[in-house]
C-alpha cells in the first residue's frame, strides 16, 4: 500500500487539523484564546467516545461483571486527606527564571528521577540543566499538588477538590458495594467519569489534559486465596512485557508463563492485564504496538505496591494508556481508620476453626462506681486486652488509658476466663487490583493508528491547495458514522429513496451521514476522512432494480445490494459478523 502513517510531528499536526475540521475535537474556550489542557469533543468525537465506552462496558461490566457506580466529581477534603492525595499527589515543578515557563522537572531528566525535590535539585545542578526554551536558569524544584481545589457551600470554609481519579468514590462505598455483592468476594466495581489534574505544563494534545475521561475498575479479592479461575481465559494471551528488573528488554511471552516464572506476581493481576490487552485489540490497536511496562520503584504512586502500564506506541513515543495497579489493602485501610467505619470483608473457612485461649472479662458491678459514665468504655478496653498484660500476682491489677488519662483497675474488676470458640469466618481488609483507563489517550491512539495518507490520490482540497488523500481506517465497530448515504443527484425521486434508506439505517441503530452536495468523489473523500466504513449511493438504476451501490472504505470495492437488505447487511458488517467480500 502506498500509504504513510503520520509518525512525525508534522503528521500529528495534520491529524489534529483534520480532527478539528471534521468535528472530532475542538480546543476548549477557543474564541477566548483557549486554555492548555482542555479539549471539547465535537459531534464525531462524542460518538467515538460513546463507542469506545460501550466496548469498555461490554468487557468490564458485562464480561467481568463489575458493578457500575456514578459518583460526584467534587469531593470533600477529608477523603483526600486520608487517601494520601493531599500530601502526596504532586509533581515536582521548576520554572524558568528568565521566561517564567513552568516545567515538570522529571520531563527534563532521563531515567525516572523519582519525586524527591532535593534529589532532583542535585541532578539539575550536576547535569547543568537550563530552560530548554530560552537557556535561562531554572528555579529550585518544588512540589506542586495536582488537585484543583474549591469550596463547598457559600461562605463556608469546607474545602473540596475535583477528584484526580474516580477510584476513591468506590473505596469509600465499599460497604454498600460489598452488601450489593451479597457479602461475597471477589467482586469488581467500576466507574466511568471525569478526572481532574492541574498538570504543570500540558503540551501533548489529548495525551496530557487537565480534565479527562477515565474508566476505572477496582477488583476486591482475598490475597490468601490461591489462583484465579477466570484467568484461564487469558493464560495463553501473548503479550510484550518490560519488567522493572530489565527495563531495557522487551520479553514476549504468554501471561501464564509470566505468572509461573514470577515476572507477574499474581494471577489476578495477570488476568486484568489480559482483559486490558483484549480490550485494546477490540479497539483495533495492533498487538505489536502495545507493551506492558512495570513501574520502577521510583515511579510508583503512593498507593501502589506494584503497577504495570499498558503503553501504546504513538508519535509521542510509548505512552501510558492504562495503569494496572496493585493497591493492596492501602485505600480501604486508610478510609477505615479515617472514617472509623469498618471496611472489611468476611473470609469464610472451608473447615470451621477452633480457637482456644484466655480472655479478660470485666465485672461491670465493680467498674461502675469507679468509672461512672465511662464504665462501658473501660469495660470494652479491658475485654480487648491481652490477658498476659494482666498482673499475675494477687492484687496487681491492670492499667488502662482513656483519652490520654491512665487509670489503675483493681484485680477484682475482671476475671481471666478460658474459652474455646468454633469460628466459621474472620474479618480482613480486601486487596485491590485496579485497571485504570484514560479514554482520551486511547482515542488519540486509535485515531493516530488509523490515520493514513495516500499520496497517489492527492488532489486539490477545499483550501485550493493540493492535499494528500486522508483516510481514517477506524474499525467499523467504533467508527462514529457507520454509513454515508448519498443520492447520486439532488433530484426528488433519488432523494426520496435515499432519505428512506437513511431512516431505515438509523432505525437499525446505525449512525449515518446523509450528503447530497458536491461530486460523488468528494463525498466519498469526506467519509474516508472521518473514518466511515461504508457508503450507499442511490442512482438512476435504483429506480428500476431497487438496489443501491455499497462502497467499502478500505478496499474501495463496490457492490449492488437490494435497498431492503442494506440495513441488516451493514449492521452485520459493523458487528464483525460478515465482511464486505462475503456479500
Ligand atoms: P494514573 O492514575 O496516573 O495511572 O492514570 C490512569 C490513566 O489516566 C492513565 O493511564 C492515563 O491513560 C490517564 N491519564 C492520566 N493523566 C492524564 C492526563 N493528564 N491527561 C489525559 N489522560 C491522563
Amino acid at each position: 500500500m502506498d500509504e504513510q502513517r503520520p509518525q512525525t510531528e508534522g503528521g500529528v499536526r495534520d491529524l489534529y487539523a483534520l480532527l478539528k475540521r471534521r468535528g472530532y475535537l475542538w480546543p476548549s474556550f477557543e474564541i477566548y484564546g483557549g486554555v492548555a489542557g482542555f479539549y471539547d469533543l465535537g459531534p464525531l468525537g462524542s460518538l467515538l467516545r460513546e463507542n469506545v465506552e460501550a466496548l469498555w462496558r461490554s468487557k468490564f461490566v458485562l464480561e467481568e461483571g463489575f458493578q457500575l457506580v456514578d459518583c460526584p466529581n467534587i469531593t470533600p477534603e477529608i477523603v483526600f486527606f486520608h487517601s494520601g492525595h493531599l500530601d502526596k499527589f504532586s509533581d515536582v515543578m521548576v520554572s524558568c527564571l528568565e521566561c517564567s515557563r513552568p516545567f515538570r522537572a522529571d520531563h527534563l531528566l532521563e531515567g525516572g528521577p523519582g519525586t524527591d525535590p532535593a534529589l532532583i535539585a542535585r541532578l539539575f545542578r550536576d547535569r547543568g540543566i537550563v530552560c530548554p526554551d530560552c537557556g535561562g536558569a531554572l528555579s529550585e524544584p518544588e512540589e506542586f499538588n495536582l488537585m484543583f481545589s474549591t469550596r463547598i457551600g457559600p461562605g463556608s470554609d469546607k474545602r473540596g477538590y475535583l477528584r484526580p481519579e474516580t477510584a476513591q468514590n468506590i473505596f469509600i462505598n465499599f460497604s454498600n458495594l460489598y452488601r450489593h455483592a451479597r457479602s461475597r468476594l471477589p467482586f469488581g466495581a467500576a466507574q466511568i467519569g471525569r478526572g481532574f489534574r492541574n498538570e504543570i505544563s500540558p503540551r501533548q494534545g489529548l495525551v496530557r489534559l487537565r480534565e479527562f475521561h477515565m474508566a476505572e475498575g477496582e477488583f476486591f479479592f482475598d490475597p490468601l486465596v490461591e489462583g484465579f479461575a477466570p484467568f484461564s481465559r487469558y493464560r495463553d494471551t501473548m503479550v510484550n512485557l518490560v519488567p522493572a528488573s530489565s527495563p531495557d528488554a522487551t520479553l514476549r511471552m504468554d501471561l501464564g508463563t509470566a505468572v509461573e516464572d514470577g515476572t507477574i506476581t499474581s494471577e489476578v493481576l495477570a488476568h486484568f492485564m489480559g482483559a486490558t490487552a483484549s480490550f485494546a485489540t477490540s479497539l483495533g490497536i495492533a498487538q505489536e504496538r502495545t507493551r506492558f511496562r512495570q513501574h520502577l520503584p521510583s515511579e510508583m504512586a503512593h498507593y501502589a505496591r506494584d503497577c504495570w502500564d499498558l503503553e501504546i506506541s504513538t508519535s509521542y513515543g510509548w505512552v501510558e494508556m492504562v495503569g494496572i495497579a496493585d493497591r493492596s489493602a492501602y485505600d480501604l485501610t486508610q478510609h477505615s481508620k479515617g472514617s472509623g467505619t469498618d471496611l472489611s470483608a468476611f473470609r469464610r473457612f472451608d473447615e470451621p476453626k477452633v480457637i482456644e485461649g484466655t480472655r479478660l472479662v470485666p465485672d461491670m458491678k465493680v467498674l461502675g462506681p469507679i468509672f461512672r459514665g465511662r464504665a462501658r468504655e473501660a469495660g470494652e478496653i479491658i475485654s480487648s486486652m491481652d490477658p498476659s498484660s494482666a498482673g499475675s500476682a494477687i492484687g496487681e491489677g491492670i492499667r488502662i488509658e482513656i483519652d490520654g488519662q491512665h487509670y489503675d483497675v483493681p484485680d477484682n474488676a475482671y476475671r481471666i476466663e478460658s474459652f474455646r470458640d468454633v469460628v466459621h469466618q474472620e474479618r480482613f481488609v480486601p486487596n485491590v487490583i485496579e485497571p485504570s483507563f484514560g479514554m482520551d489517550r486511547l482515542m488519540f491512539a486509535i485515531l493516530e493508528h488509523s490515520y493514513f495518507e495516500d499520496p497517489n490520490r492527492a488532489e486539490e482540497g477545499e483550501s485550493g491547495k493540493v492535499e494528500p488523500y486522508r483516510i481514517l481506517r477506524l474499525d467499523p465497530g467504533i467508527a462514529p458514522v457507520k454509513c454515508g448515504v448519498f443520492p447520486l443527484l439532488n433530484r426528488e425521486d433519488l432523494s426520496r429513496i435515499a432519505r428512506d434508506l437513511d431512516a431505515d439505517l438509523r432505525r437499525q441503530g446505525l449512525q449515518t451521514n446523509y450528503d447530497a452536495s458536491d461530486s460523488i468523489g468528494r463525498r466519498y473523500a469526506r467519509m474516508d476522512e472521518i473514518g466511515t466504513p461504508f457508503c450507499a449511493t442511490v442512482d438512476h438504476d435504483s429506480l428500476k432494480d431497487g438496489c443501491a451501490t455499497i462502497r467499502e472504505r478500505d478496499t474501495q470495492m463496490q457492490k449492488r445490494i437490494p435497498l431492503k437488505d442494506i440495513p441488516a447487511i451493514v449492521k452485520r458488517m459493523v458487528g464483525g459478523e460478515k465482511t464486505f467480500s462475503d456479500m
